[in-house]
């Protein structure tokens, strides 16, 4: 058996001090050194390599390498052999994986290196990188985790962060009060399907990268510049288009406003997407931390609460979670539930309310058409007007069905009017067309499908629309410019609501205003009204387009309309809506009835 020691041919100066200290530092080296003869033979060895080689090895005799390694490196002699070089490594970082108890309490790795250094000695070094390969493997899980914790197509840590992210921030706060506040702020881009249906899916996903990236940077910056004190601010990608921002360390509540609005300044900017410029717009729903469930992932969900009211309130916009909220959408909820049933179950159906000619004092009352209004019989709540389930409808994706299904009704009934009753039967069918409907692709199939199956002349069909979806999009310009190359005529329904701007009329391509009833209901009473509805009537006339006055209730605003030139008039004062046998027996009888 060779001597641990490592022995230096001294060329004869003494280097007695150098050589102790070498030898020193390779007895403590913490790697193993072994010199070797061509047929194996362990000339030197360290103590490492021998503690190592022990290890390894078959039999406890350390004499030759190729022996002591015969079972997990059979292939050494061979490489000896056949190796031609003068000098170099015959074999690198050859691994051995050891269970555990062979050299520690766990499993370990070791590596032999193998280099010729002269024609007789060859020089081995084994390695204990059992450290090294776990922080590989650890490093290897940690790259494996972030991949399942980053969205792929942003970048952003994903959905469970923002929930894990949140739940710590909530525990955080219920074991300590004094922690300061936090909050989140969930973005949806409004009708980002829009984008993917007339772009096409790259330049959604475009769009998506591009706003990842300014809710990462542009956000967090502004965030950070604000002051030492400032929040810290996570963008997450939690949905398709919802990203979810975790807000901490909110010192003063107040800030979080500031965030929202920076928000969405951040968004509003144009994103350049191949050539072209694209504008969207995100409504936000923030919930505070004083407002927090006792999970992320409820957290979120209130906060989806709050994105859909602000929705509803107009898109680009932010709102801020209210417990309220959460029964309000619980109801809209059932509503919405009840909705799909209802149309299977036709519960819905059609009321008409007569529109009349406002001709002279005295004259009889003509009825010039009517107005479909729908109506939920609902089969324990009785009757549901509209403006409890038209909005759910358009939010849900309902409104498709329900308006052809209103459409079809109605067009019916008109026809079988024309067929009964001849010369006194409505001379024009309206249809109310809400805002949601005019974005879907199908709508004007729908219309032209519709009045081709029920024989409906599309002359006697007016779509109403309501002016502030018809001023914004070109999109819905489109839409209208289709319909009306169906033959039928659009009104402007519930003007001087919403984007009230009488210097945009001439744009739309309506042959009808109607005039909403929140102005005719105060034509008696305030100038500003009346003087709003003669404006109206004489830009209407000039651009050579009906007026309906809408809502009329009393005599006095039946002549007061009258006066200021409105030509025909709707409301209770003649008619509430009617089922259709009453409309039938209405214009029977109260269509003759004299003006007031
Ligand atoms: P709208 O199109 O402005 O319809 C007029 C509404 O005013 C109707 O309410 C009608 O009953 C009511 N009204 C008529 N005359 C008077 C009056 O003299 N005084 C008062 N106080 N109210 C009067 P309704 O039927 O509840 O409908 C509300 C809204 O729901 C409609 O407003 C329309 O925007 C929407 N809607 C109704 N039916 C449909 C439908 O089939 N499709 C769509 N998309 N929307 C509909
Ligand atoms: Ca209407
Ligand atoms: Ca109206």
């Amino acid at each position: 058996m060779p001597a641990t020691a490592i022995e230096l041919r001294s060329p004869g100066i003494d280097y007695a001090r150098e050589y102790r200290a070498l030898l020193s530092f390779l007895y403590q080296a913490p790697f193993g050194l072994m010199q070797i003869a061509p047929d194996g033979a362990i000339e030197m060895i360290t103590p490492a390599a021998a503690r190592l080689l022990l290890a390894l090895a078959a039999r406890p005799e350390l004499d030759n390498l190729y022996t002591a390694l015969a079972d997990v490196a059979p292939q050494l002699p061979r490489l000896v052999r056949e190796y031609r070089g003068p000098s170099g490594a015959l074999c690198e970082a050859l691994r051995f994986a050891l269970p555990a108890g062979s050299l520690g309490p766990e499993a370990s790795v070791l590596t032999l290196t193998l280099t010729k250094v002269g024609p007789q000695m060859l020089m081995a070094v084994l390695n204990d990188v059992t450290n090294e390969v776990r922080r590989e493997q650890r490093d290897l899980d940690q790259r494996l985790t972030d991949l399942s914790r980053t969205d792929a197509l942003t970048g952003l840590p994903n959905r469970a962060v923002a929930i894990e992210r949140l739940q710590r921030l909530i525990d955080a706060r219920r074991e300590d009060e004094s922690t300061p506040p936090f909050a989140l702020i969930l973005v949806n881009i409004d009708r980002f399907h829009q984008v993917n249906d007339s772009l096409g899916h790259a330049a959604g996903d475009e769009i998506l990268r591009l706003l990842a990236a300014r809710l990462n940077t542009q956000l967090r910056r502004h965030v950070r510049d604000d002051g030492a004190s400032a929040p810290a601010v996570v963008a997450t990608r939690v949905g398709n288009d919802e990203f979810a921002i975790v807000v901490d360390d909110l010192r003063r509540s107040d800030d979080i406003h500031g965030i929202a609005m920076r928000l969405l300044d951040v968004v509003a900017q144009p994103f350049g997407v191949g050539e072209q410029q694209l504008h969207v717009r995100v409504s936000a729903g923030i919930v505070l931390a004083a407002q927090a469930a006792r999970t992320g992932v409820e957290m979120l969900n209130d906060a989806n609460i709050a994105v859909n009211e602000s929705r509803r309130a107009g898109r680009g916009r932010y709102a801020v979670f209210e417990p309220s909220m959460r029964e309000r959408a619980a109801s809209r909820g059932l509503i919405e539930e009840g909705l799909r049933g209802a149309l299977e179950r036709h519960e819905l159906y059609v009321v008409y309310q007569p529109v009349v000619e406002l001709g002279e004092e005295g004259d009889a009352l003509r009825c010039t058409g009517v107005e479909a209004l729908v109506r939920w019989l609902h089969p324990q709540r009785g009757i549901v007007p509209p403006i409890e389930f038209i909005g759910i409808a358009e939010d849900s994706g309902l409104i498709g069905d329900l308006g052809r299904h209103v459409l079809a009704i109605a067009c019916e009934q008109f026809m079988r009017w024309r067929a009964r009753l001849g010369d006194r039967a409505p001379g024009t069918l309206a249809v109310n067309v809400s805002r949601a409907q005019l974005f879907l692709p199908d709508l004007v199939d729908m219309v032209r499908d519709t009045m081709c199956s029920t024989e409906m002349p599309p002359g006697c069909l007016q779509l109403e629309i309501t002016e502030s979806m018809a001023a914004e999009d070109d999109e819905v310009r489109v839409a209208l410019a289709e319909l009306k190359a169906l033959g039928v005529s659009l009104a402007l329904d519930d003007f001087g609501t919403g984007y009230s701007s009488l210097s945009s009329l001439h744009r739309l391509p309506v042959d009808l205003v109607k005039i909403d009833r929140s102005f005719v209901s105060q034509v008696d009473s305030s100038n500003y009204h009346r003087v709003l509805v003669e404006a109206t009537v004489q830009v209407a006339r000039s651009l050579d387009l009906g007026t309906v006055a809408e809502g009329i209730e009393t005599e006095s605003q039946a002549r007061l309309v009258r006066q200021l030139g409105c030509e025909k008039g709707q409301g209770y004062l003649y008619s509430t809506p009617l089922t259709a046998p009453a409309l039938e027996a209405w214009l029977a009888t109260g269509a003759c009835a004299a003006l007031p």
